[in-house]
């Protein structure tokens, strides 16, 4: 297994190939727009901006603390000389006000990492929910979306709607298979071009349906209409359309994410994307997330995995 330094090296190393970036603390690994011939827009992989993460008044316990008997020596727990990002310092608190461990003897903030293994080598990952982390999420197709709102414990989706929004929005993903056959890339851009088009066709036709006032399609309102005539068009729409979404997950849910999804029996695409998600999130929290480890396959993918399953 690496060492904890060299994970901390390998995973800045990723960050930064891949792009990473942190604009004032919050990480984000962008991904460009690329274009068919004729026009149509496509990504070649995940896009994560970190939107939100907690922040944390910890100097909003002293009425609390001093309320005790002063031989315990509680509000020395504000004196802690070393800072922890707020997720970590969140679920510390969270974790040390079971036991009413804020006198001189609890766990400083020196040995967090320490602590939380304890916890998560225990499965007492109960703690670790009072952390969230919300990402907008482009650059992902259908499926992989598909496939990450299966996860209910602990998460929240808001994913775009293809009732409501036009064709102009309208994005493909190319899957890494496709990216380096020059057949199979080709294919796709006319797959897609081909999908743009018939959408547009489609939405065309139908919308002449509500504008003459068919019965099976009419609305009373514009926006309803419109959602009609989409509702109906996206049927031809293909697994590899983007859907953009803002994901919002507790440290306990994305950890149990990250096992399941940046493991090697995971689906590729989706593989990617939690790769970027553990990369973002051991940028922004290394201690809460410091306990994973990186693996590469023989197509040169990255896998993450720890020992702590399933907090
Ligand atoms: C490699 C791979 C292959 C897959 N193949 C398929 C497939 O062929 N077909 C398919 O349908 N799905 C498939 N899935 C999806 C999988 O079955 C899960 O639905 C998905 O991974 C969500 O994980 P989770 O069940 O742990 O739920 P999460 O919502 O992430 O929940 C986390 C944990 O909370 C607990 N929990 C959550 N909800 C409940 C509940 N209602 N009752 C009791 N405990 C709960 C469980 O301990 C659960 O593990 C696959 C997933 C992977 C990673």
């Amino acid at each position: 297994m690496e060492t904890t330094e060299r994970g901390a090296q390998r995973a800045q190393e990723l960050f930064e190939n891949l792009g990473g970036s942190v604009n004032d603390g919050f990480p984000a690994i962008h991904s460009p727009v690329s274009h068919t011939g004729a026009g149509t827009a496509y990504l070649r992989r995940p896009g994560l901006v970190m939107l939100a993460k907690p922040q944390v008044n910890v100097a909003g316990l002293a009425g609390f603390l001093e309320g005790f008997d002063p031989e315990l020596g509680f509000p020395g727990y504000l004196e802690d000389p070393t800072t922890l990002p707020d997720s970590s310092q969140l679920c510390k608190t969270a974790g040390q006000l079971c036991y009413a461990s804020f006198g001189p003897r609890r766990t400083k903030n020196e040995n967090a990492g320490a602590y939380f293994e304890r916890l998560t080598s225990a499965g007492h990952g109960s703690v670790l929910e009072h952390s969230n982390f919300s990402f907008l999420l482009y650059g992902i197709s259908r499926s992989v979306t598909h496939e990450l709102v299966r996860h209910r414990a602990g998460a929240g989706f808001s994913q775009i709607s293809q009732r409501y929004v036009s064709g102009s929005v309208l994005r493909f993903v190319e899957r890494p298979e496709y990216q380096s056959d020059e057949e199979l890339h080709r294919m796709f851009e006319e797959r897609a071009d081909r999908a743009a088009a018939e959408y547009e066709a489609m939405a065309g036709r139908l919308l002449e349906h509500q504008e003459g006032g068919n019965a099976m399609l009419s609305a009373d309102y514009k926006t309803d209409a419109r959602k009609k005539v989409q509702q109906t068009a996206r049927s031809l729409l293909p697994n590899e359309t983007e859907a953009p979404m803002v994901f919002t997950g507790n440290v306990r849910a994305l950890r149990h994410i990250i096992e399941m999804r940046a493991d090697a029996h995971a689906e590729s695409e989706i593989r990617n994307l939690a790769v970027r998600l553990f990369l973002c999130l051991r940028t922004a929290d290394p201690i809460l997330f410091g306990d994973y480890t990186f693996g590469e396959l023989p197509d040169g993918t990255i896998t993450v995995a720890t020992q702590f399953r399933k907090a």
